[in-house]
């Protein structure tokens, strides 16, 4: 029973990302990003040589940076992450450049560490999700995450 429902929420969720990605902007192709050169082609961005003829936009990703908007927080909690800060940095980063290989708009904005409150914004939902489930498989832990604004925003919790 519970695991049945589990794997319903689960197809939920993959279907609302989906609905997500169809919902973005639609730009003329090429268009291409002038901070980060992300690439608009097929519908989606990517990272691809910018063509000479491209549209220039600030990307989607990139604008959230420069307006400081998060779509996703991250918060880690707890003595765990001092004692073990730079192998959980590492893992944050390498999780950060996997989302970000196959997803231009998934991508840390700002890690900002205060004793034992560790808090990470991201430009998109599924990393910061995608970062708590890594921790959470690595060094076990209590990982809950929300999501807000018709699943536009997530708020992701770990603590050890
Ligand atoms: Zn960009």
């Amino acid at each position: 029973m519970e695991k049945s429902q589990y794997r319903r929420r689960d197809r939920l969720v993959k279907e609302k990302r989906h609905d997500t990605y169809k919902e973005d902007k639609k730009w003329p192709e090429p268009t291409a990003c002038t901070e980060c050169n992300s690439v608009y082609l097929e519908g989606r961005w990517t990272w691809y040589e910018p063509p000479v003829n491209a549209n220039k936009v600030l990307c989607p990703a990139c604008q959230r940076i420069a307006e400081n908007y998060p779509a996703g927080y991250l918060e880690l909690k707890g003595s765990f992450f001092q004692q073990h800060r730079q192998e959980m940095l590492n893992l944050i980063h390498n999780e950060e450049k996997l989302e970000k290989t196959a997803h231009p708009l998934e991508r840390i904005m700002v890690i900002n560490e205060e004793n034992e409150l560790i808090l990470i914004t991201t430009t998109g939902i599924h990393i910061a999700r995608r970062i708590g489930e890594a921790i959470s498989r690595a060094y076990q832990g209590d990982l809950s995450f929300t999501y807000g604004d018709g699943e536009k925003t997530i708020r992701v919790f770990w603590n050890r």
